[in-house]
């Protein structure tokens, strides 16, 4: 039987950030554990955490051909230093091409996300039951009421450092001497796309200019 969505949160709620993802795997199947990071400012507290508890266990990066070098050095440091499973997802090359040619980004930015995000994602989901990101409820107003655990179609999302602030994540990177990635000391608060980011306080660099606030993946 289905584990009802309120008992997991509460279950999972008082919990510390390890225990919680002990838990989770100890609760679930691990092949049916979908793991994403993109490598941002914030990614590192997810990765180590679950590299405690599965340590190789497959982290998917949605690369979406348009992400800086930077970030692409910053996952290579970060793959030598904790022994990381990265498997790079790319879109379907034509599409991503179209976006290219057309510089889609430029006034049809969900649209450009869909091709380049949303849609290798939803591939990755398939046969999965339960998919782990490093979601922060301080991040923007869309993400202030989510849960530990909420049901996206057929499967369950699962933030496990939701609750984190900014200086837990600080603290945290700090006691485990957590590298940095290299454009935060460039001012650059949250590092998605190269033509979709700008240097800013938390996401406010993210898709400047216009309403949008989130790539698709989490809406
Ligand atoms: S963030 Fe920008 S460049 Fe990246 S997929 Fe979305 S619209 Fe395209």
């Amino acid at each position: 039987m289905k584990p009802q969505l309120s008992e997991l949160n509460d279950k999972y709620e008082n919990l510390t950030y390890l225990d919680r993802l002990k838990a989770l795997f100890e609760e679930f199947d691990p092949e049916k554990i979908l793991v994403t990071t993109s490598f941002g400012g914030s990614s590192v507290v997810l990765l180590h955490l679950i590299n405690k508890v599965a340590p190789r266990h497959p982290i998917h990066l949605i690369d979406t051909g348009y992400l800086f070098k930077e970030t692409h050095r910053y996952k290579e440091q970060l793959i030598s230093q904790f022994d990381l499973n990265i498997v790079d997802v790319k879109p379907r090359r034509s599409s991503h091409e179209f976006t290219n040619k057309y510089r889609v980004w430029e006034g049809h930015s969900d649209f450009c996300c869909f091709i380049n995000k949303v849609e290798p994602m939803n591939e990755l989901k398939k046969g999965k039951d339960i998919w782990i990101s490093g979601l922060l409820r301080f991040q923007n107003a869309n993400r202030a009421d989510k849960k530990l655990f909420e049901r996206s179609n057929e499967l369950l999302k699962f933030h496990p450092i939701i609750d984190m602030g900014p200086e837990d994540l600080n603290l945290y990177r700090t006691i485990y001497e957590l590298p940095t990635h290299p454009l935060q000391y460039e001012g650059y608060g949250s590092i998605g796309c190269v033509h979709c980011t700008k240097k800013g306080k938390g996401r406010e660099g993210r898709w400047q200019g216009q309403e949008k606030s989130e790539c698709g993946l989490h809406v």
